[in-house]
């Protein structure tokens, strides 16, 4: 009752939700206090939580941000809902996004922009920009996102909150809406690091509904790794970090944060990512293919918005998807349809391809010699709305430091590191494949 009587004290400035669950919040919350009645009680029971809007929730709208899916209800929880319910946690909230996740400041949602708590003129990040700020303005106690690109860390960056993305085929990407379907992962928002492992320990493992899901791996207990110790791990910073286009102020944040674990006993080295230039005109490519395809599926007659007047069934197909989608996801889906047409595959989307490969083997090679790559999130602190709307490869680069990660499928955290101009600077920790635990423990022991 206080987190939802709080939503509506910060709602009408943060303008971080979709919808507000109220009736079915309390329903949960008696079940979760019968629970603990019943000394059923675990780390998650009765605590509330903000669910981005592109993962499905039985009964309760699950939109996108998009006038598409406007009024779709769906039938069934994605796995991930289903966990965090069978353990009791009470969902108070959907929140805001970039329609279908494509964007980095929620500016692309067709509802509302989402304000960061920080400074209500400035955005939250995105896509998960409703996911960050809900849990910044307290609106809950943790929150998922997804992230494709980063969509996770750099809103968690720009919010001071810590984010994680986990290894691709950890979490279950069952009944969440798929964008780009080789690089999505579902991960939490949280408050600090504690909290992060709490809510990864909820939602990971296998799922026999979602066929990447692996299934080999035996089940940790991420609480495990949060110690303070970290003498002798050793931590990577590329030089390819520090280039072109990385403010100031982010600059010396993180700087400082590896002097910082230089004196909790960590080994620094430098390290070097030598394609990480080509790491985001690659991402655009695979990440537009992917959606072109997956977005076929909005044509008005399966589900999601249907035209009115049309004059037969090509043209309703192209009223419903003009009608429906907005600007963004229609240049997306242009983007991604021209690079795989016959005659330009080869040249583009085999070509990205192949970048990807090689981006891969960058970091299999650096993590021969260090534990975790540390660097910045974001190389911004929170832009003023409106500032990058008319200009998407502006937009894009919020992306350049997070969306490697995404192109390689490796775990990656972004902690709060310090201030610049007033404004939170986000670190990015990022380790080997399904190596969570000392990811973690490194932003533990930071924190
Ligand atoms: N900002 C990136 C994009 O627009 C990443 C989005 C995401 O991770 N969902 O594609």
């Amino acid at each position: 009752k206080a987190y939802l009587e709080r939503i509506k004290e910060v709602e009408p400035q943060v303008d971080a939700l979709i919808s507000i669950t109220e009736e079915y919040a309390l329903k949960k919350a008696e079940e979760a206090d019968k629970m603990i009645q019943d000394g059923n009680i675990n780390d998650l029971t009765g605590i509330p939580v903000i669910i981005k809007d592109n993962m499905c929730t039985e009964n309760i709208r699950t939109t996108c941000a998009s006038k598409m899916l406007e009024d779709f209800v769906p039938p069934y929880n994605a796995t991930v809902v289903e966990n965090l319910s069978n353990l009791g946690a009470v969902m108070v909230g959907k929140a805001n996004l970039d329609e279908f996740a494509m964007g980095s400041s929620t500016e692309n949602s067709a509802f509302k922009t989402t304000k960061n708590p920080w400074d209500l003129s400035r955005v939250p990040g995105g896509s998960s920009g409703g996911s960050a700020a809900s849990v910044a303005a307290d609106e809950c106690a943790f929150s998922l996102g997804s992230d494709t690109g980063g969509s996770i860390r750099q809103p968690a960056s720009l919010c001071g909150v810590v984010g994680m993305k986990p290894t691709y085929g950890l979490v279950s990407r069952y009944g969440l809406v798929a964008f780009a379907s080789s690089l999505d992962q579902i991960g939490p928002l949280t408050k600090d690091v504690t909290d992060c492992a709490i809510v990864l320990n909820a939602i990971a493992g296998h799922d026999p509904k979602d066929s990447t899901s692996v299934d080999k791996m035996r089940k940790k207990d991420y609480k495990e790794f949060l110690k303070e110790d970290i003498k002798g791990i050793r931590i990577g910073y590329a030089k390819e970090f520090f280039g072109e286009g990385l403010d100031d102020g982010v600059r010396e944040s993180i700087e400082s944060s590896l002097k910082i674990f230089e004196s909790l006993g960590a080994e620094i080295k430098e390290i070097s990512l030598p394609y990480l230039d080509y790491a985001l005109a690659a991402y655009y490519i695979v990440s537009s293919a992917e959606a072109s395809s997956n977005l076929a599926r909005y044509d008005g007659i399966r589900y999601g918005h249907v035209a009115t007047n049309y004059e037969d069934l090509i043209d309703m197909y192209m009223v419903s998807r003009s009608e429906g989608f907005g600007k963004e996801v229609k240049r997306r889906i242009m983007l991604g349809t021209y690079a795989l047409s016959s005659g330009y595959y080869d040249a583009y989307y085999n070509k990205a391809l192949k970048v990807r490969t090689l981006i891969k083997k960058d970091y299999e090679k650096a993590f021969e010699d260090v534990d975790v790559i540390v660097g910045p999130t974001s190389p911004t602190t929170a832009f003023k709305i409106g500032e990058r709307v008319e200009d998407p490869l502006a937009m894009y680069l919020a992306d350049v430091y997070t969306v490697p990660v995404n192109i390689a499928g490796l775990p990656g955290l972004s902690l709060p590191c310090g201030l610049s101009n007033d404004l939170p600077v986000g670190l990015q920790i990022v380790g080997r494949h399904f190596d969570e635990g000392i990811v973690l423990n490194a932003a533990y022991a930071f924190e």
